[in-house]
Formats: structure tokens, C-alpha cells, sequence
């Protein structure tokens, strides 16, 4: 019986063990996937952030902006990415976009169509989401086409606290 019992004890470390190295292989993807939301991470709108001290690659500015407010953690933006390029730009340099009609983090859709119930989309991490560009030009034109405002990263972190 007590064998038994063992066993089953060994099973569930086992089981614990597999659950824990999955989760760690999802959490190494850091690259492809966001360190908060876990979504696929879109290589025009990546944001790399220090977070209570710690850097991670995060979806869009947005998502970083509300893991700090909501975990009353200090925030930095240490690089952003351009809309357009695709390439890393200072977030003191950048134009950021809030507030516009595009929405690329999009999980929720599928959420809609898969249960019965209408799960009514009150509030995204990452909607609406903060995309950055390199030259003004080009945030003015996604905000003709996309709506929202241009904004820099002061009024942008304008109540997060800064590190
Ligand atoms: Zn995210």
C-alpha cells in the first residue's frame, strides 16, 4: 500500500516536472512571444522594457505600460521598434501612436467565437494598442488612416513611474 502510494507520489512529481519544463520552454520563446501576455509578438511592434529591473520583449508599448500599472511596478522603455521598418529605435526619439482603430494583438476574437457566451472585450492589456515610428511622417500618416494621436515617450509614460 504504501509503495502504492509512492508511486503515485512519483507520478505527480513526474507530471509537476513536465508541466513546469513546458511552461519554461514557452516562457524561453521570449523572442516570439510577449514576457506578459504571452501573445505572438509582431516584429513591427516589438518594445523592449526593464520592468521592476527586470528586461523583457514585450508586444507593444501598450502591454508593457499596463503590466506596470497594474503591478505598481517601475517601467522603462529601452528600445522600440519602428511601425514602417521594422527597425529598433530610441524611445526618446520614437513617435508613438495611442489610441488608434488598429488592433494588432487580437486573442479576444477567437475567445468570442469559441464559447457560447459573448465575452464582452471591457478591457485589453494591449487595446488600445501604443505602436512607435521613427519619423513623424509616418505616424502621421497611421493616424490618417488608423485614427489616434502622436505623442512622445514623456506624455506617453506620462503616471507610469519612471525607474
Ligand atoms: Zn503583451
Amino acid at each position: 500500500m504504501a509503495k502504492r502510494a509512492l508511486i503515485a507520489v512519483a507520478a505527480g512529481l513526474v507530471l509537476v516536472g513536465l508541466v513546469v519544463a513546458g511552461y519554461q520552454l514557452v516562457a524561453n520563446r521570449e523572442g516570439s512571444f510577449c514576457g506578459f501576455c504571452h501573445r505572438p509578438i509582431h516584429a513591427n511592434t516589438k518594445v523592449i522594457a526593464e520592468i521592476d529591473g527586470r528586461r523583457r520583449t514585450v508586444c507593444c508599448a501598450r502591454c508593457a505600460i499596463s503590466e506596470a500599472y497594474q503591478e505598481k511596478k517601475p517601467v522603462r522603455l529601452i528600445e522600440v521598434t519602428d511601425y514602417v521598418t521594422s527597425k529598433s529605435v530610441d524611445p526618446e526619439k520614437a513617435y508613438f501612436v495611442d489610441g488608434s482603430r488598429k488592433v494588432l494583438c487580437n486573442h479576444d476574437a477567437a475567445m468570442l467565437d469559441e464559447g457560447k457566451q459573448v465575452h464582452e472585450m471591457t478591457y485589453d492589456r494591449c487595446f488600445p494598442g501604443t505602436y512607435s515610428f521613427a519619423h513623424r511622417i509616418d505616424a502621421e500618416a497611421f493616424v490618417r488612416e488608423n485614427g489616434g494621436s502622436i505623442v512622445q515617450l514623456q506624455t506617453l509614460m506620462q503616471g507610469v513611474r519612471a525607474q
